[in-house]
């Protein structure tokens, strides 16, 4: 199936307007696919499994900017932080504690977004505010000299419920405003990623600067 390049234009606008950053995910989708936003001018692409990006990063331009949004096992951290721009799922702390460790082997140091757990739902990963600000203290206090951590990333519940799901996205910028600006040494503007195909209007209303479309751009997933 084509993308929709009628969707990503009107995405595009909408996100230009509110100066976020649009994350297309193409897990699951043929590099033809990629190939084809890509030639309308898209660099950003997220993925969720390692293998499958390996495999897409080959075949495709080297100015491709490429997101991994899935949950990363440590021992597959080594394979890609060599190229990878973002990391956005840091869920945890044995995680960041991995990619410092390969962040010291390559030339640019890894950049991450930690994932704060804001669903309902038990099954989505991501830390919860006390263990957020535990990673973040030990950040300041210099323990992960070979990362840079960029923000926060977080999926609010699958719910059609929009008084939800915005209720969810305002508790992680709340939780990003706290946290972030003036506790964190940073030289470039924080990132706060949340939105979906589903939700990211009010994402965007509620903060976001980075969304993560998939299914609006590529159609459904089988
Ligand atoms: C698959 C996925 C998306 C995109 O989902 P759509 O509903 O297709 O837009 C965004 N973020 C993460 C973490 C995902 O796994």
């Amino acid at each position: 199936m084509p993308v929709n390049k009628e969707a990503y234009f009107r995405i595009k606008a909408e996100l230009d307007a509110n100066q976020a950053v649009l994350v297309a995910v193409s897990k699951t989708k043929p590099v033809e696919e990629i190939r084809e936003l890509y030639a309308l001018g898209q660099r950003d692409f997220g993925e969720n499994y390692v293998q499958e990006l390996m495999e897409k990063a080959d075949l495709l331009p080297d100015d491709i900017r490429w997101h991994f949004i899935g949950h990363l096992q440590t021992n597959k951290v080594k394979l890609i932080t060599p190229f990878v721009q973002l990391i956005q799922g840091v869920d945890s702390l044995k995680l960041l504690k991995e990619i410092q460790k390969q962040g010291g082997k390559g030339g640019r140091l890894p950049e991450c977004l930690l994932q704060v757990h804001i669903a309902q739902e038990e099954t989505k990963f991501g830390m919860d505010e006390a263990e957020l600000k535990e990673v973040l203290e030990k950040y300041q206090a210099g323990e992960f000299p070979q990362v840079r951590i960029r923000g926060l990333m977080g999926m609010a519940s699958l719910t059609d419920d929009k008084e939800k799901l915005r209720s969810e996205f305002k508790v992680l910028k709340r939780i990003y405003d706290d946290q972030f600006p003036d506790k964190v040494d940073r030289t470039e503007p924080g990132i706060l990623s949340m939105g979906m195909s589903g939700d990211y209007r009010i994402a965007l209303e509620e903060g976001s600067n980075m969304v993560r479309i998939g299914s609006l751009l590529f159609g459904e997933r089988s």
